[in-house]
Formats: C-alpha cells, structure tokens, sequence
C-alpha cells in the first residue's frame, strides 16, 4: 500500500496544479493564460503517470482471477462436505477482503488519473461516482484511509473468528495496527475539514449579498464580447455583474421543503454544475411563483462562482436583443459571440407569445448552442405546449435540440409569493 506513504505529499502541488488546469479548460474563457513554456513543460510530465494507472489496471485483473479461484475452492469443498462453519465464514471473508481491495483499487485508478493526470469526462455520466465530482487530492485520501480501515476490520474479523489458529502476538499487533489506521483516517478527515471550511468560506466572501442597487440596476445589455476582453480573467464578482441577473438568489436559500412537488435530487446533482462541463440544458417548467427563476438564477450564481461566464435575460430581451442584430445583418456574429458565455439563462418563455420571425430566431439560438454549450430556460408551460408560444414551424425543431441533452425539471406547487403573502396575513 505504497499510496499511502508520503508520495501524496509530494504530488500535492500536482493536484492544486491539474485542478487549475482543469478549471480553465471547463471554463472555455478565452481569457490569456500566464502559463510559462517551462512551467507547461513541467506540468506535461504528469503524463508520464499515465501508464502507472493501466499497471494498476492489470493488478485489478489479478484480484478478479483470486477472487473466482477463492470462490471455486468454496464452492468445491461445499460440495464436497469439506466445509465447516467457521472455514465458510472466513473464505466469505476473504472474498470481502478481494473485493474492499479491488474497489480501492478503482478508487486509487480513477480518482488518481481524474486528479493527478488528467479529465475521464464522466460528467453527466449515469455511473459517475459520486465522489467524482468534487474529487480532490484531499477527499481521496480521507477516501483511501476509509476504505483501508474497512480492509483491516476485515483482517481483524477474520483473525477473530479463526481465532484458536491466531497467536496472541498476531491478535495484539493486528488490533494495535488497526486502531493506527483508525486513528490516521480520523486525523485525514479531520484536517480536511477546516481546508473544506476555508474554501466554502472564501466562496461564500464571493457571493454575499450585493447592494440593493447593485442588484436593481437597469440590466443593460453587455455585449457578449465584454466578458471576454478583459486583459485578466475577470473576477468572480465581475461575472457576477456581467451575468444582469435580476437578485442574487443562492441554491442554498431554496427552500426545497415548499414545493409540493420536485426532482429535489436532479437540482442536487445540478448544482454541482456538471451539466455546463457536459454542455446539458437545463429546463425549468411550472406556474409562476414556484422558483423557477430563483433555481435559473441559482444554478447561474454558482456558474459565475465556477469560472463561467453566464448571460442571464427574459426571453423577450433574448428576442429583442437577437431582432437587434439580426437588422443590423450581424446575427451570425452575435450568435458566435455568445459562444464565449458557457451558460446563457433564457427565463420566462411562455409569458409573450412570438411571431414566426422571432421563433426563427430563437430556434437559431438553440440550434447554434446545441451540443455547444448550455442554456436554462425556465417556462410555464410544458414542452409539448411550446407551439402555442412560438409561431411559424420551428416550435417543434427547437424543442426537439433543447430536450436533446436537457435535464428537465418540473415543479408543481402553489406559488411561493401567494403562500409568503397569505401566511402574513393570516398571522
Ligand atoms: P417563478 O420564476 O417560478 O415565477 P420565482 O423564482 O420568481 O418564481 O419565485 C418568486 C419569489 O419566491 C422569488 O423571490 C423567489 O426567491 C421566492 N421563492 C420561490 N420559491 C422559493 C423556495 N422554494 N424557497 C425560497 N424562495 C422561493
Ligand atoms: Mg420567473
């Protein structure tokens, strides 16, 4: 178990490294990076591990041959009346302890080749673990302490139950041994903490409630390149403002018990923001009042805190901004220009019905970012009613790109409004 020596240490600066790295690749900014070539060329090293990961790869395959071989012996001495209670109980064990170290090995694989080398993409993926999502050389390493103390309970276990064959010697030094464990899982667990608490806390410092007029300001329209030519990769409270998100509405204050009904997991999984790297859709369907704007809104401030960049507007400004450029026989450009914000929010389709002109046009929108990058549309109402909102023949084909590779999430309950200004005044 040389992985648990001080060789994560060592490659600490690695992970801090490849995350970064990582960051900037998912953000799509076209923002200049101060990369030096022997700095890159440092970095490109972390390659050369590739192959490591296949060898351990391999060792996997020889836990699955010890594993079937155990398991045969099993059977064959079941059958052949050979067994005894405390024999079966002990091979059962071993089968376990096969396989708690097999899927340390996966853990070690894939967490190690996700931080210390490069992306696996498994985002969105309906198998991605779900430690995967916000692995990092710290929660794999509490992870890996965990897992090998439930290996050594295991040894303990079974040292235990054949405990006339154990000498006391072997029973001291295995129970001491895996206290020492259990003592250095708590120890990793409990100094990750405070590292979590530090950066949830500076997370936090980026998105504290704006001045009222801060967030009432006439939401003018940046144009889609402002974003990208800063000199410097904007700040997280620059994106913030750049986004002309209409409030500030965090994820953490939806109050996920109001709604009679919701995917309360889907918006969970949503606000790890892996539909953005997976370049999803999202869209929010219910009446009015139920949260849709404050979920778009939500999932747009952590976008922003992420590193993307995010345009948030009703869908009659979209309509208004693309007719726009659209006259001014520049829509293809301003379409191109939009690529440079990975989530664009499109709230309140539904609310004014279209001309087959505008439908054009937003069926141009969707089609130009499908598979591009993502959109959060909210509406109050249903795909399937999106005809009666768009005129002309586009309503179908731009339904058809946005419900693709969308998360849909429909929300039914009373309007949060109504029921906030009932309660007070029956109180
Ligand atoms: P919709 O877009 O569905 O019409 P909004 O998101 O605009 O609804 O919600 C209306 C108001 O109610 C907003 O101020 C929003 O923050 C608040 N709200 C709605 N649902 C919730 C909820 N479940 N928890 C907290 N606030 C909510
Ligand atoms: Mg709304």
């Amino acid at each position: 178990m040389s992985f648990h020596s001080c060789e994560w240490c060592g490659f600490t600066w690695t992970a801090e490294a490849a995350k970064n790295a990582t960051v900037q690749a998912i953000s799509r900014d076209s923002s200049p990076t101060t990369t030096t070539p022997l700095g890159y060329a440092l970095f490109a090293t972390r390659w050369l591990q590739a192959p490591l990961y296949f060898g351990l790869v391999a060792a996997q395959g020889v836990y699955v041959y010890k594993f079937f071989n155990e398991l045969w012996t099993l059977v064959l001495r079941c059958v052949t009346g050979q067994a005894t209670e405390t024999y079966v109980m002990l091979a059962v064990l071993k089968l376990v302890d096969v396989v708690m170290i097999a899927n340390l090995l996966i853990m070690v694989i894939v967490g190690g080749y996700e931080t210390f080398v490069s992306r696996i993409g498994l985002q969105g993926h309906r198998d991605q673990p779900e430690w995967l999502s916000h692995v990092n050389s710290n929660v794999l390493k509490v992870k890996l302490a965990t897992a090998i103390v439930g290996i050594s309970s295991v040894h303990l276990l079974q040292m235990f139950v054949d405990v006339h064959h154990t000498s006391r010697h072997a029973l001291l030094w295995g129970t001491v041994i895996h206290m020492a464990f259990i003592a250095s899982a708590a120890i990793l667990a409990y100094m990750s903490g405070p590292m979590a608490a530090q950066s949830e806390r500076v997370s936090h410092e980026t998105h504290k409630e704006p001045a009222p007029e801060e967030v009432r300001s006439p939401k003018a329209f940046v144009p889609a390149q402002a974003g990208s030519r800063h000199d410097d990769e904007p700040s997280v409270e620059e994106r913030l403002r750049a986004a002309g998100f209409p409030a500030r509405k965090l994820l953490e204050e939806f109050d996920s018990e109001h709604p009679h009904s919701f995917d309360r997991e889907t918006v969970a999984r949503l606000g790890k923001l892996d539909f953005v790297a997976a370049r999803r859709n999202v869209v929010f369907v219910g009446p009015p009042g139920t949260g849709k704007t404050h979920l778009a809104v939500g999932l747009g401030v952590r976008a922003c805190q992420a590193g993307h960049s995010v345009l948030f507007a009703t869908a009659e400004e979209w309509a208004a901004r693309l007719a726009g450029a659209r006259d001014a026989g520049r829509l293809a450009e301003e379409l191109a220009a939009l690529d440079d914000h990975p989530v664009l929010i499109v709230d309140e389709v539904g609310y004014t019905p279209f001309d087959a002109g505008t439908a054009g046009l937003f069926f141009q929108l969707i089609a130009h970012r499908y598979e591009r990058s993502s959109l959060i549309v909210t509406s109050d109402r249903p795909l399937g009613r999106w005809d009666e909102i768009f005129g002309g023949p586009s309503a179908l084909a731009m339904v058809d790109r946005l419900a693709h590779h969308a998360e849909l999430v429909r929300i039914d309950g009373e309007s949060y409004r109504t029921r906030r200004a009932t309660s007070a005044w029956a109180d």
